[in-house]
């Protein structure tokens, strides 16, 4: 169990009083931005969202499937709810409605969406290469395999998937005017109107097989990082009177505030990338030619499995160069040969000196995790990647060695979205041999038990049934003679 201590039960108190007061906050002033970690501390940790889609992040990744989506062609019998929450406009959703491409069902809860202002028409969270649309939809779904309902997934590490739509002007959307033509009773905050239900797919970019995807987080406080997120490459248009309408149309404030704040430019700026990639469905197409391609699900099993299990000789033998991406900057410069006898002699060398202990110095995230007494059985990112360099600091592994894993690697490993599904299969890969060898073995066992106890049984009653054979015919012989 671990030890509580009293920063850390008061932090833990500060963040649930946020959570359940509903700290203030805003996207620009005292209560902007810059300033939400002090109420919401995720929002100053790590994988946080959005970020900008830049293409040396980018890695293609061939197993993505395209994204299936179910139930979201509504009948307008079913009243769907339009609110404002003085932070966005948002739409309600049924929850037969759900993503299936995913490795679990991800139902979905809500669509809203983040602009810019009239003066301002770039107000998307996403931005590409630099790029900032006018605006950006959210549909918001949640692990419904293993959470009975979105705040129980809120703040789980494989919690939500949030399908990204980018959003420029150009032409009328019809489908947009599906809800905005109620916007006018919702113009403050915390009012409602029930609208009629309608296709939410034309709300989607036509191709659901391009996007890119990345491990991130809500862009609103609380912060979590808990989002698989999916921005799809291709934007939607809106009218610029449709965009008009989003961006004016709406407050902030309660109706009875005496100063009305109008609700637009509720974006949040890009976020470092840190040490994450984006994954691309697609290749081909315009400054995509030079993606790198992400290592093959079953490479990064391996990998992860050897490392989880410090086999780092083995690891060495079996070519840890071939993971390093072709562009990586470190170690390209020489031959792959130099690079696995480089590797083969550092990771299989038992180093004389310890590692400097500032690498092991806790990440932000940690530091979070550990103050909000979350770690390992909810928010556990980092937690492979810990154990990993832990087994690595057990086999005094050098420095370098490290700084190595930790620049090429891992970003492609640490994506937490395949940790799952890989971790699984590991498990599961390695379960069902240990099962099935386990059960051979006992019956091999049991049958050898068997067959030399049924053996030694006929032996003896072989040897029994001629001595008595052998008694009674003396017997009889005896007592025919007798
Ligand atoms: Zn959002």
């Amino acid at each position: 169990m671990r030890c509580v201590s009293f920063p850390l039960i008061a932090a833990l108190q500060l963040t649930l009083l946020s959570i359940t007061h509903g700290a203030k906050w805003t996207y620009g002033g005292p209560q902007g931005e810059h300033h939400w970690s002090k109420h919401y501390p995720y929002c100053g940790g790590t994988f946080q969202s959005p970020i900008d889609i830049k293409s040396e992040l980018l890695r293609f990744d061939p197993t993505l499937r395209p994204i299936e989506v179910q139930n979201y062609n509504l009948s307008p019998n079913e009243q769907l709810t339009l609110g404002n929450n003085g932070h966005s406009l948002q739409i309600s959703l049924p929850s037969k409605m759900h993503i299936s491409s995913l490795h679990r069902r991800f139902t979905a809860a809500q669509l809203h969406f983040h602009w810019g202002s009239s003066s301002r028409p770039a107000g998307s969270e996403h931005t590409v290469n630099g790029k900032q649309y006018a605006a950006e939809m959210h549909v918001v779904h949640y692990n419904s395999d293993k959470y009975p309902n979105i705040s129980m997934a809120v703040d789980k590490s494989d919690g939500l998937a949030v399908l990204g739509v980018l959003v420029e002007v150009g032409e009328f959307n019809p489908a947009f005017d599906q809800f905005l033509k109620f916007i006018n009773g919702i113009k403050y905050r915390d009012q409602k109107v029930q609208v009629p239900g309608f296709n939410i797919r034309t709300l989607l970019p036509e191709r659901l097989d391009e996007y890119y995807r990345y491990d991130g987080s809500l862009t609103t406080p609380p912060c979590y990082p808990s989002v698989l997120w999916t921005v799809f490459r291709n934007p939607v248009t809106i009218s610029q009177k449709q965009f008009l309408s989003i961006a004016t149309a709406l407050y902030s404030s309660y109706a009875q505030d005496s100063a009305l704040m109008p609700l637009h430019s509720n974006y949040r700026k890009p976020q470092l990338p840190e040490s994450r990639v984006v994954l691309v469905s697609f290749k081909e197409g315009r400054g995509l030619h030079g993606t790198l391609t992400v290592t093959s699900p079953l490479t990064r099993k391996r990998l992860i499995q050897q490392l989880l299990v410090g086999d780092l000789a083995d690891l060495a033998d079996e070519g840890l160069y071939q993971l390093l991406p072709s562009g990586s900057q470190k170690l390209h410069a020489g031959k792959r040969k130099d690079h696995k006898n480089w590797l083969s002699e550092n990771l299989a060398k038992p180093k004389q000196q310890l590692l400097n202990p500032s690498l092991w110095k806790k990440s932000q995230t940690n530091r979070y995790v550990g103050k909000l007494g979350l770690a390992e059985d909810t928010m556990c990112y980092v937690s492979l990647e810990q154990r990993v360099f832990h087994q690595l600091r057990q086999s005094h592994a050098e420095k370098r060695l490290v700084q190595t894993l930790r620049n090429t690697v891992f970003p492609e490993l640490n994506l937490k979205s395949y940790l799952e599904y890989d971790l699984f299969w590991i498990n599961t890969g390695l379960l069902i041999p240990i099962l099935v060898i386990s059960t051979l073995g006992l019956v091999l066992i049991v049958s050898i038990v068997c067959c030399l106890f049924r053996q030694k049984r006929s032996a003896a009653d072989q040897n029994r049934g001629k001595s008595a054979g052998y008694n009674l015919g003396e017997r009889d012989e005896y007592g025919s003679r007798v």
